[in-house]
């Protein structure tokens, strides 16, 4: 979707823009003027997840869950898990932090780059849509991914990466169509303004 047909979170219209007024997140790298969307940097990334900074908006998630955008693969696993009563852990890393509900919310549906795990470039540590393949093919639901809340994450910054591991779902929102979320964007903003 257009980015300016979604409702913006309030910690997302702090961010710097690119010149079509983008709202640039937390996570993405900048070259000179020019952010880079594809590309997820080391720096920030670390940052992101030593303070437990949304990667999206660069604001503290509270206590308590953490959402991101997972793509088509794991949004079946994950959906295939709850439904039969097992635990789900992705059990290869991502490069992908957690972030806030309104925010992962938003950048589902605006973001071309999120919940597509192999449209960043080098992203060697994710390979859901390789693991899981089998599983897509009996998915009825979430065909391009999901937003999902997970009760806690682990991270790993290593000498040229920084690494999550998301535990235990607690939110499973998936999507089949880009203005899915709308509706639970808009009464995500709601709440949270009181
Ligand atoms: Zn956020």
């Amino acid at each position: 979707m257009r980015f300016d047909a979604v409702p913006m979170p309030p910690t997302v219209e702090g961010r710097p823009r690119d010149e079509r007024g983008y709202p640039v997140p937390a996570i993405t790298p900048w070259e000179g003027d020019e952010p880079r969307f594809a590309l997820t940097d080391y720096a920030r990334s670390a940052d992101c997840a030593r303070e437990r900074r949304c990667s999206v908006c660069d604001v503290l998630i509270p206590r308590g869950p953490v959402w991101r955008v997972v793509g088509a693969a794991e949004s079946a696993a994950i959906g295939e898990a709850l439904a039969a009563g097992r635990p789900y852990r992705n059990l290869t890393p991502t490069l992908e932090g957690p972030g806030h509900r309104a925010c992962m919310l938003y950048a589902s549906m605006v973001c071309p780059y999120l919940a597509r795990p192999n449209a960043r470039r080098g992203l060697g540590a994710e390979r859901p849509d390789d693991l899981t393949s089998h599983v897509v093919r009996g998915a009825a639901r979430g065909s391009l991914g999901a937003v999902v809340g997970f009760a806690d994450y682990e991270f790993a910054v290593t000498a040229d990466q920084v690494l999550f591991r998301f535990l235990d779902p607690v939110e499973f929102l998936p999507h089949d169509t880009a203005d899915a979320h709308l509706d639970e964007l808009r009464a995500e903003l709601a709440a949270r303004r009181g």
